[in-house]
C-alpha cells in the first residue's frame, strides 16, 4: 500500500492512477486488520494528491451478544489529501507554516512514496461497528441460566420477565397501595 507518485507530482492538474488493493493485512491499535480489498485512486490537486478508496477488510472481534469470537466484515469509502515533502515539485509556493495542521500519516515522503498504510488503517479502526455480532441473528446469553443460546436452547426465554417491565411493575404496586 506504498505507491511512488513522482509522475503526479511532476505532472498536471488532474492526472491519476489508478490502484488495486489485493488481499493485504495490517495491525494497527491492537487489531489485525485482515482481507483487505479494494481500489485507491489517486489524483494530483495543485498542491496536494487526493485519495479516493473504496476498501473492505475483515478483523476478528468478540461478539457483543454471545462473547464468542467474531468475524467483522469493515467498508469504508476514505478521501484523505496526502502532502507532498518536496514542496517544490508542485506549483506555487509552499505556504505550510509550523501552525498548520499537519498530520505524519499524510506526508509524501521525500523519495515521493504515498505510505497509505497508516491513514487507512486509522480509516478501517473508525469504521469498526460498536457492537460486532458473530451472526446477525445471533441468540445470544440467556440472562437466567448465563447458556449461550446458540448453543442450548434452554426453556427459561419464555417464562422471564424483561427486568425493565419488571421494576415498572412494583412501581404501579406501590403506588395503588399508598393511594388506599
Ligand atoms: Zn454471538
Ligand atoms: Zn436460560
Amino acid at each position: 500500500m506504498i505507491y511512488n507518485v513522482a509522475s503526479l507530482l511532476t505532472g498536471n492538474l488532474g492526472d491519476s492512477q489508478q490502484h488495486e488493493i489485493e488481499n493485504e493485512s495490517l495491525k494497527t491499535n491492537g487489531h489485525s486488520l485482515k482481507k483487505i480489498n479494494g481500489s485507491v485512486s489517486l489524483m494530483r490537486t495543485d498542491r496536494t494528491v487526493l485519495v479516493n478508496a473504496e476498501i473492505e477488510a475483515t478483523t476478528h472481534d468478540s461478539c457483543s451478544r454471545c462473547l464468542e469470537p467474531a468475524t467483522v466484515n469493515i467498508f469504508v469509502n476514505m478521501e484523505e489529501e496526502f502532502s507532498p515533502a518536496n514542496a517544490d515539485l508542485v506549483d506555487g509556493p509552499n505556504n505550510r507554516t509550523d501552525d498548520d495542521y499537519y498530520d505524519e500519516a499524510l506526508v509524501i515522503d521525500e523519495q515521493n512514496f504515498l505510505d497509505l498504510t497508516e491513514s487507512l488503517g486509522q480509516a478501517l479502526l473508525s469504521a469498526l461497528p460498536i457492537a460486532p455480532l458473530c451472526k446477525e441473528d445471533c441468540l445470544g446469553i440467556c440472562p437466567t441460566c448465563t447458556v449461550n443460546r446458540n448453543i442450548i436452547r434452554c426453556s427459561c426465554a419464555k417464562s422471564s420477565v424483561d427486568p425493565r417491565w419488571a421494576g415498572l411493575a412494583n412501581l404501579t404496586g406501590k403506588g395503588a397501595e399508598s393511594a388506599d
